[in-house]
């Protein structure tokens, strides 16, 4: 099998060796469309084309990029190839109890699920994060390493939420919500609903205003 990790910068250089260790067996090769060097961490880089003309009868393809639309646009991409995708996680994943989750995760060392949990397409848990019970996670969703999402906490498609965020608890009758596309700066301390598109920081996490 050959394994292609699409994105040969920060991410992808850290999704690559979970990989490794989960499919020890497989072949593997960057793909990246960018001016990149041709090796990267002792493997191939290829672009797309590249990766597609590979003889290989089984590829697969992991989409190592953090910023949500483009994995988005590569996953279509992807989709239209008929190449599957793969889903990455760490051997020191925690998963609790029924946690269902969408094709294409990338699940970094010291992420935990806990229960009833249900999480979209592409999601990504960086270093340390966490997912309380009872959150809905939309589709191409990303948290940066040691976000801290606790219970009853609804996000939506596209949302990026940044290192060392924290989002408050809700409730089932009414769960905090982050709206599709929100992002949430490091180390924001969201205590209400992020209306879609919105970028918020600080803490208590307030709108940002751009000078
Ligand atoms: N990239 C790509 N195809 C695309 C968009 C991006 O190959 O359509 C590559 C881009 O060349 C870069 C990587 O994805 O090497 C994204 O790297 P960046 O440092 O921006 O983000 P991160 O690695 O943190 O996700």
């Amino acid at each position: 099998m050959l394994i292609g990790v699409y994105g040969a910068s920060g991410c992808g250089r850290g999704i690559m060796p979970l990989l490794r260790v989960q499919y020890a067996q497989a072949e593997f090769v960057f793909i990246d469309d960018g001016p990149t060097p041709e090796r990267v961490n002792g493997c191939d880089v290829v672009d797309w084309a590249g990766f597609l003309a590979r003889q290989e009868t089984e590829k697969v393809v992991s989409l190592a990029i953090a910023a949500p639309h483009i994995r988005e646009a590569l996953d279509k991409k992807r989709d239209a190839s008929g190449i599957a995708l793969i889903e990455v996680r760490a051997a020191s994943v925690v998963e609790m109890d029924a946690v269902e989750i969408g094709e294409g995760a990338c699940l970094s060392p010291f992420v935990t699920l806990t229960s009833n949990i249900c999480i979209g397409r592409c999601f990504h848990a960086n270093l340390y994060s966490y997912v309380e019970h009872d959150c809905v996670i939309g589709n191409y969703v990303t948290f940066a390493p040691g976000v801290k999402c606790n219970g009853n906490v609804h996000i939506e498609d596209h949302a990026y939420i940044g290192t060392g965020a924290i989002l408050r608890q809700g409730t089932s009758e009414k769960p905090l919500t982050i709206g599709a596309g929100a992002t949430v700066g490091m180390g924001a301390v969201v205590t209400r609903d992020v209306p879609p598109g919105m970028t918020v920081v600080g803490n208590p996490a307030k709108p940002l205003i751009k000078d």
